[in-house]
């Protein structure tokens, strides 16, 4: 008897897929698929020693504050954390206060940074040949001899809180082995996000044209959804004049409730359009085929996620210092993370969060909200 677990929407999942809403984001989207480059290894290697005792869903939950207070897991930052970090750390009610995680996850910095061949490539010399994917959880192991040998060589290195266990843990994560089981709608492999390293950081100048490709996009979107659609507007670094960015147009999407996928997804993928990224809160669509000239991002009309994505864009359109600083910053961060789009993403979270923080400041002192109305 399959254990699989069909779902409201007719896809079969594995069991521990089909329970929240988080944890079937993570399974769809995430789980299994091809995870490279050294801070987003570090990241998943840390999330796992810190799941250690606890649930999965614990950590998930967390992540986005895991990932402000560690500094958006960037290796060079989190090696050089000090007693004062710690302090900061453990008294970060948003993450897991255990101080034996948190010291072994700045010596697991350390420790990767000293590598020769880098953390990406020792963990994936570890990566055993594909083999079937399982026919129930009774056939998935909870360690292999690769994930022993893993463990092992990382201590060896001075890697702290990764055992065996916790090595197959991160192998199933990163897709290094695939255990969905035999008929999950998953496809097997895939880099996370669907974003081959091949594709690289391409920051562009500002481009005057890119307010008018915004208003096509708005306008057919506007002309598929009709009403469903109660606000269409330009978000991200595009929508900032004198900003540099990836030559991709991101456009928010407001409707009712982003849940109520059958409200939405098929008039947003009539416009060429296809659904790529689901999670709470958050549906993001882009083209089908490249050039992957814009993202539609669709989320809940009143939701936080509305509100900081447009209040961030006005921030900076009326801030020209803060603008100037995020320009420099992002200059450096697709120097550094060229290859690594998780990474480049990961270490602008500090700076984004601050910016919200005083953004925020900004709005309550000027009256700034939402706008009611379609722009
Ligand atoms: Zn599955």
């Amino acid at each position: 008897m399959s254990e699989l677990v069909v779902g409201p929407d007719g896809c079969a999942r594995c069991p521990w897929g089909a329970g929240s809403e988080d944890y079937r984001a993570y399974h769809d989207f995430e789980w299994g698929k091809r995870v490279r480059g050294d801070d987003a290894l570090f990241e998943r290697l840390t999330l796992e020693a810190f799941q250690s005792g606890l649930s999965w869903l614990t950590i998930l939950r967390k992540r986005p504050l895991f990932r402000a207070a560690f500094g958006g897991f960037r290796l060079d930052r989190v090696a050089e954390y000090g007693q004062a970090d710690v302090a900061r750390l453990l008294s970060d009610a948003g993450i897991v206060r255990n101080r034996a995680k948190i010291e072994a996850a700045i010596a697991n910095a350390r420790a990767a940074l000293a590598l020769p061949e880098g953390l990406s490539a020792l963990l994936w010399s570890y990566a055993p040949a594909p083999r079937p994917r399982p026919l129930s959880l009774a056939d998935v192991p909870a360690a292999t001899p690769e994930s022993t040998a893993m463990a092992a060589d990382l201590k060896r290195r001075g890697f702290r809180f990764v055992g065996p266990t916790t090595a197959y843990a991160l192998m199933q994560a990163v897709g290094m082995v695939d255990d969905h089981l035999a008929g999950c709608h998953v496809p097997a492999g895939g880099e996370l996000h669907g974003e081959s390293l091949g594709d690289g950081l391409n920051l562009v100048g500002y481009d005057p044209g890119w307010p008018g490709r915004f208003a096509r996009y708005r306008d057919a979107l506007a002309a598929a959804l009709g009403p469903a659609a109660l606000r269409i507007d330009h978000i991200g670094s595009t929508a900032v004049p004198g900003l540099a960015a990836k030559n991709v147009i991101d456009v928010q999407v407001v409707v009712a409730n982003d849940a109520d996928i059958p409200c939405y997804r098929p008039a947003v993928e009539s416009t060429g359009l296809l659904l790529r990224y689901r999670e709470p809160g958050w549906s993001m669509f882009r083209p089908v085929l490249p050039p992957r000239t814009h993202h539609v991002h669709v989320t809940s009309a009143g939701s936080a996620r509305e509100r900081v994505q447009l209040l961030f864009v006005d921030y900076l359109r009326a801030h020209d210092a803060r603008r100037d600083a995020y320009a420099a910053l992002k200059a450096d961060l697709a120097e550094r993370y060229r290859d690594d789009r998780l990474g480049y993403t990961a270490a602008k979270t500090e700076f984004v969060t601050e910016t919200l923080v005083l953004a925020e400041r900004w709005a309550t002192a000027t009256g700034w909200r939402v706008p009611d109305v379609m722009r």
